[in-house]
C-alpha cells in the first residue's frame, strides 16, 4: 500500500487532519489501535475555540456543530462564596467558545470520513513508524494476524500521549517538560439540565475546585478537585452532588439539578510538552506532543491548532512545491503550546487547592482572584487566553 501521508491516530487531530488534506486532494491512510466504538466511547473535552470551530467547518463537518452546539459569551468565577461573571464576549472584541463534546466532533469526522469513502484501518496492532529520517518512511502494523506496511512521504503522529509515534525517537532527539499535580478531577457526565448553561463556572473553595460545564443544554458535566489515591467506587452519586454544592456559592448551589451519573471517571492532571514536533519526515500532532491540565479547555484546541499548521506545511508542500510550512511547523507549534501551557498552569494553580496553600495560600489566591474581576486588565488577559489567542499571535 502507498499513501501521501500516514496518519496515525484517529482521535480529534487524526480525524481532522484526514479530513482537510482529503480537502485539499491529498491521499492519506488513518491507522488507529482501537475500534471506532472504543474511541467514540471516550468522554473528554467539550469546549471548543472559535479557531477550532471554524477549522471543523472549513473540513465540511460544521453542521451539526452550528445546530446542537451552545455558544458561551462568559465564564463565571466563584471564591470565597461569591459567583463574578467575566464578559469573555466583550473583552475580547466578539469572541466566544462553543460547548460541543469531543465525542460528537470525532463521530461528525468520522462519518464524513467514512461518507467519503477514505481508507481508516482500525484495530491495528503493533503499528511501528519506520525510516521517517529518510525520503521513504513506513508504517508496518498487524491486523487479523498479517502484517502490512503502509509507504508513504509523510507520518503525522496524531496518537495521544500514548502513542508509538514520540516513543519511537532516540532519547538525544527528543527534549520532555513534565509538571504533575498533587491532585485529581472527579468527572461525571448526567442527563440533566446544567446550572448554567451559557458559561462555564469555574469554582475556588477551602473544599478545592469545581467545575460546571455542558455538552448540552441536557446533558451536565461536572467535576471536583479530589485525591489522586481517591477511586470512583468511593464517590457515590450522592456524596458527588454534595460536594459540588458546597463548593459553589449558595444560590447557584440551590438550583443544581441532580440525577443518576451516566459516566464517573478519576483523571490525574499532567503539563507537558515534547520538542522538537518534528523528526524528519514525520510530525507530532494534539496530546502526542503535549498535555494540559484540563483546566484551562486547551487540549482539544491545541490539538485543532497543531492541525491547522500541519494541513497547511502539507498542502503548501505538494501545491506550492515549497517546504517553508513543513520546517517551520515545529517552532509556530511550539510558540502557541507554551502559551497555552502558561495558561492552562496559571489557571490551575490559581483555582486549586494545594497540600501547602491552606490559610495563606488560600488568600492569596481570593486576592488574586478579587484583582482579576476587578481589573479590566487582568478580566482581559483571562479572557483572551480563553477563546484562544490568534493563530499567528507574535509572529512577524
Ligand atoms: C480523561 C480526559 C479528560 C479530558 N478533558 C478535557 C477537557 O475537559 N478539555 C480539553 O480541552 N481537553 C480535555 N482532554 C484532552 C483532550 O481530550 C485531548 O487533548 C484530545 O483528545 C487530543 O486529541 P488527539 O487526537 O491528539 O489525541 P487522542 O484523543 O488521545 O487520540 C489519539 C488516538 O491515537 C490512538 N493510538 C494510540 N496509540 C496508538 C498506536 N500505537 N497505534 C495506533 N493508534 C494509536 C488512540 O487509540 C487514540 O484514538 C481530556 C483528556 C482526557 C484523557
Amino acid at each position: 500500500m502507498r499513501t501521501q501521508v500516514a496518519i496515525i491516530g484517529a482521535g480529534p487531530s487524526g480525524l481532522l487532519l484526514g479530513q482537510l488534506l482529503h480537502k485539499a486532494g491529498i491521499d492519506n491512510i488513518v491507522i488507529e489501535r482501537q475500534t471506532g466504538e472504543y474511541v467514540l466511547g471516550r468522554i473528554r473535552a467539550g469546549i471548543l475555540e472559535q479557531i477550532t470551530t471554524d477549522l471543523l467547518r472549513e473540513a465540511g463537518v460544521g453542521q451539526r456543530l452550528d445546530a446542537e452546539g451552545t455558544v458561551h459569551h462568559s465564564i463565571e468565577l466563584v471564591f470565597a462564596g461569591t459567583r463574578h461573571a467575566i464578559d469573555v464576549h466583550g473583552l475580547t472584541g466578539g469572541s466566544v467558545v462553543t460547548a460541543y463534546g469531543q465525542t460528537e466532533m470525532t463521530r461528525d469526522l468520522m462519518e464524513a470520513r467514512s461518507a467519503a469513502n477514505l481508507p481508516t484501518i482500525y484495530e491495528a496492532a503493533n503499528v511501528e513508524v519506520l525510516d521517517y529520517d529518510s525520503n521513504n518512511p513506513r508504517v508496518r502494523y498487524q491486523k487479523d494476524g498479517q502484517t502490512h506496511e503502509i509507504a508513504c512521504d509523510f507520518i503525522a503522529g496524531c496518537d495521544g500521549f500514548h502513542g508509538v509515534c514520540r516513543a519511537s525517537v532516540p532519547k538525544g532527539a527528543i527534549t520532555e517538560f513534565e509538571k504533575v499535580y498533587p491532585f485529581g478531577w472527579l468527572g461525571v457526565l448526567a442527563d440533566v439540565p446544567p446550572v448554567s448553561p451559557h458559561a462555564i463556572v469555574y469554582a475556588n473553595s477551602e473544599r478545592g475546585f469545581a467545575l460546571c460545564s455542558m455538552r448540552s443544554l441536557t446533558r451536565s458535566r461536572y467535576y471536583v478537585q479530589c485525591p489522586l489515591d481517591d477511586k470512583v467506587e468511593d464517590w457515590s452519586d450522592q456524596r458527588f452532588w454534595d460536594e459540588l454544592r458546597l463548593r459553589l456559592d449558595p444560590e447557584m448551589a440551590s438550583r443544581v439539578i441532580t440525577g443518576p451519573t451516566i459516566e464517573k471517571s478519576i483523571a490525574p492532571l499532567r503539563s507537558f510538552v515534547a520538542e522538537p514536533m518534528r523528526f524528519g519526515r514525520m510530525f507530532l500532532a494534539g496530546d502526542a506532543a503535549h498535555i494540559v491540565p484540563p483546566t484551562g479547555a486547551k487540549g482539544l484546541n491545541l490539538a485543532a491548532s497543531d492541525v491547522k499548521y500541519l494541513s497547511g506545511a502539507f498542502i503548501e508542500y505538494y501545491r506550492d512545491k515549497t517546504s517553508a510550512g513543513i520546517d517551520s511547523y515545529s517552532e509556530r507549534c511550539l510558540r502557541r503550546v507554551w502559551k497555552a501551557e502558561r495558561f492552562s498552569w496559571w489557571l490551575t494553580t490559581l483555582m486549586h487547592r494545594f497540600p501547602d496553600t491552606a490559610g495563606f495560600g488560600q488568600k492569596i489566591q481570593e486576592a488574586e482572584l478579587d484583582y482579576v474581576v476587578n481589573s479590566e486588565a487582568m478580566s482581559r488577559s483571562l479572557a483572551e487566553n480563553y477563546v484562544g489567542l490568534p493563530l499567528n499571535f507574535g509572529e512577524r
